[in-house]
């Protein structure tokens, strides 16, 4: 049984968020540093964060030019630079909290690799560039075809490439160290192996297997920040997990590139982390399996993977894969990150898609904006 103390000191929170992610620790950080007195407690369901933001290529994105021009096909230009912007301003919020030298941040830029089939996106360069310039204030992609052999890539697959000097890259966990220390120092508690099973009207349950017995924690705002895994606790809500598959080599003597890369719309990414290559992606060859809550691998997208970095972006250079791991996004119907106001006390920040390093810190400003 809970004690007096317990319930007296313990159950009791200004704010309750679900989720140490990167959206659920800068919610929580945002609400500290605008309200100070406030009490704030993150419970995880991880011994630490177990999602997707550990687990990311760690690009700080906006957008590479064939994925704004898909955007703009399916959303319009209005929404997909109303999108662009978010993730510009959340990359800049994350940067001003963190400090750039505290989340392993480099600005090599970053370019879109386009094959024969997409190479007609470079003709619409100037117009992107002039619906981006509201943003940006400056030319953001320009043509960089003479550095495709100069990085080593095979130019029979790879028939142009789009550069953008703006686009950056962290290591993924330092940022997540740092942030979890900052909401620390800030006084924020975060409870880890707390995987909450209902969430509403102001009460969050968590089972507590030590005592065997269910805790009835309660807050008088609630938000939830489990990105796909949001409908174990909201069933009603839609949001599809989408699973990515991840691959790291061996340091790689005399690694010809550095910078972050977008293949086919973005749905194949990579980078270097020092000399070595991350590659990520090919969710797109088996979108049904991919629909996934599972950490699982699927052995015919690693294969891809593998094919693309002999054929493609190392071709004869000699490498290992060291390592791999898998990730959970989260996906809307539309593609777009959303706040859904669920009752009166709580609030679920739905999916941040394949861009929430980037778009995080912009999510948790509307979240506070609401509470
Ligand atoms: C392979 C991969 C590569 C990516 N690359 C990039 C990239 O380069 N750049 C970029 O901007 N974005 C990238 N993303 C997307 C980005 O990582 C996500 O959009 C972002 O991390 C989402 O953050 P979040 O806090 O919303 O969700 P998550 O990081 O998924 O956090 C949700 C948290 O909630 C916890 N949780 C879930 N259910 C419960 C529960 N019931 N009780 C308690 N806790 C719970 C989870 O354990 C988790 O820690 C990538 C994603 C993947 C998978």
């Amino acid at each position: 049984m809970i004690s007096f103390w317990e319930k007296n000191s313990f159950l009791h929170y200004d704010v309750i968020i679900v989720g140490s992610g990167i959206l659920g620790l800068s919610t929580a950080c945002e609400i500290k540093e605008k309200f100070p007195g406030k009490d704030i407690l993150v419970l995880e369901r991880g011994i630490f964060p177990t999602g997707a933001s550990t687990k990311n290529a760690g690009f700080l994105c906006f957008g590479s030019l064939t994925e704004i021009l898909a955007d703009i096909k399916s959303k319009g230009e209005q929404e997909t630079i109303s999108l662009v912007e978010k993730r510009w301003k959340g990359i800049n919020y994350l940067k001003e909290r963190l400090s750039e030298n505290r989340i392993g941040y480099h600005c090599y830029g970053g370019y879109d690799l386009l094959d024969t089939p997409r190479s007609s996106a470079i003709r619409e360069i100037d117009r992107v560039n002039a619906l981006l310039r509201q943003i940006f204030d400056k030319d953001v992609f320009e043509v960089s075809d003479s550095r495709i052999s100069e990085f080593g890539f095979n130019a029979e697959l790879v028939s142009h490439m789009v550069y953008s000097p703006l686009e950056a890259q962290i290591d993924t966990g330092e940022m997540m160290k740092t942030l979890i220390k900052y909401a620390q120092f800030l006084g924020i508690q975060i409870i880890n192996g707390a995987e909450v099973k209902e969430a509403a009207e102001g009460k969050v349950t968590v089972w507590h297997s030590a005592m065997d017995e269910s805790i009835v924690f309660k807050g008088e705002r609630i938000v939830i920040c489990a990105n796909a895994f949001v409908n174990k606790i909201l069933p009603e809500l839609a949001v599809k997990p989408g699973r990515g598959q991840v691959i790291i080599t061996n340091e790689i003597e005399e690694l010809k590139f550095k910078g972050i890369f977008h293949y086919n719309e973005g749905y194949y990414y990579f980078r270097n982390f020092g000399d070595r290559v991350i590659l990520g992606g090919g969710r797109n060859l088996d979108f049904t399996k991919e629909e996934s809550y599972d950490f699982s691998y699927n052995d015919m997208i690693l294969e891809d993977l593998k094919s693309k970095l002999d054929t493609m972006i190392l071709p004869g250079v000699n490498y290992k894969i060291t390592d791999k791991w898998t990730g959970i996004m989260g996906f809307t119907e539309n593609k777009l990150p959303e706040i859904k106001v669920i009752d009166g006390s709580t609030i679920a920040a739905l999916s941040c898609n394949g861009m929430g390093i980037a778009l995080s810190g912009y999510i948790a400003r509307e979240i506070v904006s609401l509470l």
